[in-house]
């Protein structure tokens, strides 16, 4: 990678969602950017197309009401300037209070806005080698063996690693409407979710066949390093059929939980509900909320069409499980993202150890504005200012993090009402963001 004249340079390596945040912070405040990312020579696991900014799983962005801890901080991001939440409003579909995207339509604007760039050039290549040049790494949970291989040998054994799974995609043409209905929990919202209701001799049976069922032995996915690492998943993205093996109840009292969900034809509450959530603008395909799964490809489909209205289900995509790679940053980084023992280095995005689409936009926002702004950390009021600090302070068991309330200091005066609780964090949030901003 060689840079010359005497344009500010960087080379930024991924252009998934922190890198595409990143090189457009950059290029819009004159830097150049060599943007570098491996597809479509080279695919991940997860990704299905050479588009930069690629969404791999489930299209929605989470909820943008601010008394969530994800709405506050699209909220903060916007305060911030993030690009690709523009972009996101511009592609969204129904989803209630969600912000959720027509996938193929948000990357392919992202790779659009960045091909016509003047000031950021793309080349399509894996990177394998690190050099001395002012570099940030987004290559994401899925980064290449090799060039993981290069972390490890400049980290030494601080990388860390864990195992999630993506839900499967139905076309919408080959479910059952007589069964299906639409609405959003206790009708907050519009009804932009269709719902499966269980009854309990259909819920009873669904559990039993996801205990049964057959998953990917883990030798199948990864390399010989990775088997040699113990097995775990990150609790925020558990397969259903590990969480079946929890308990009976353990799905209807979570992710099928029926509560709000009143079926608009009987007035009767279903013992158990799957939700339904758009794929993309057509409508013509859905994602089944909280189905992330690795059964082998031959029981999702017999499992899954275990679902009341899946009878004839065609599946456009199945669940997989995949390697989630992350790295030690409170042991690896300096307060200003970039590495302790190689100081031209800078780790963005999920590797660095956020967790979510919006967090590793946050992510590629955040380095961006520390290299080329200087900015100081947000306040401590903040969900940004707190995930910067998580990252970055010692921690002995660090796991990747996302946007909660849990980050945020107490309000000075107790507030037991838990709604008003949470509006007050978020007012106190962005007051402090803007004062902290000049705004
Ligand atoms: C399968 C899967 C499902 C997920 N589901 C969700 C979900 O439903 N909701 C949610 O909020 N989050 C989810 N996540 C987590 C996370 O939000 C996303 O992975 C997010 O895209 C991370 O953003 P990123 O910019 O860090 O990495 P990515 O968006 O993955 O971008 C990394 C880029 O780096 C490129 N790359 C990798 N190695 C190299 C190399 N050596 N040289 C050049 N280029 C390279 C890749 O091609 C890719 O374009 C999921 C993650 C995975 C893997």
């Amino acid at each position: 990678m060689k840079h010359t004249g005497i344009m500010k340079k960087i080379n930024i390596i991924g252009g998934g969602l922190a890198g595409s945040e990143a090189a457009l912070q950059f290029a819009d405040r004159g830097w150049k950017v060599f943007l570098y990312d491996m597809r479509p020579g080279k695919m991940t696991p997860a990704h299905e197309t050479g588009l930069l900014a690629e969404i791999v799983c489930s299209n929605s962005l989470k909820s943008e009401l601010h008394s969530t801890a994800s709405g506050l901080l699209k909220a903060e991001m916007q305060l911030l300037g993030c690009k690709l939440l523009n972009i996101a409003h511009e592609c969204r579909v129904p989803a209630g209070n969600a912000l959720a995207v027509d996938r193929k339509m948000f990357a392919r604007s992202v790779t659009k806005i960045i091909e016509k760039h003047r000031n950021i050039e793309i080349i399509r290549k894996e990177v394998t080698e690190l050099d001395n040049d002012l570099t940030i790494i987004a290559t994401g949970p899925l980064t290449s063996d090799k060039l993981a291989g290069e972390l490890r040998r400049i980290i030494g054994d601080k990388q860390l690693y864990f195992f999630d799974s993506i839900a499967p995609i139905v076309a919408a043409g080959s479910l059952d409407y007589n069964i299906l209905y639409k609405k959003s929990r206790y009708d907050k919202g519009s009804d932009d979710y269709w719902n499966c209701p269980f009854s309990r001799d259909e819920y009873e049976h669904f559990v039993e066949l996801l205990e049964k069922a057959e998953k990917h032995p883990i030798h199948e996915f990864e390399d010989k390093f990775f088997q040699s690492l113990k097995f775990r998943f990150y609790e925020n993205c558990i397969p259903i059929e590990e969480l079946a093996r929890r308990g009976k109840e353990t799905l209807r009292f979570g992710v099928m939980r029926p509560v709000g969900l009143d079926n608009p034809a009987t007035g009767k509450r279903p013992y158990a509900v799957i939700q339904l959530r758009s794929e993309n603008l057509a409508g013509n395909a859905f994602n089944l909320v909280g189905c992330q799964t690795m059964m082998k490809y031959g029981e999702q489909e017999k499992v899954f069409r275990a679902i009341p209205g899946f009878g004839k289900a065609e599946f456009l995509r199945l669940g997989s499980i995949h390697r989630n790679s992350y790295i030690d940053s409170p042991q690896v980084l300096n307060m200003d993202f970039s590495m302790k023992n190689r100081k031209n280095i800078y780790i963005a995005g999920q590797l660095a150890g956020v967790e979510g689409y919006m967090e590793s936009i946050l992510s590629g926002l955040l380095v961006a504005m520390a290299i080329s702004e200087k900015l100081d950390l947000p306040p401590a009021t903040t969900i940004s200012g707190q995930l910067w600090r998580y990252l970055l302070n010692p921690n002995k068991n660090f796991q990747p993090m996302n946007a909660n309330f849990g980050l945020l200091p107490d309000l000075e005066k107790k507030e037991r009402d838990k709604k008003l609780k949470k509006s007050k964090l978020a007012d106190r949030s962005l007051r402090d963001l803007q004062i902290f901003l000049g705004k």
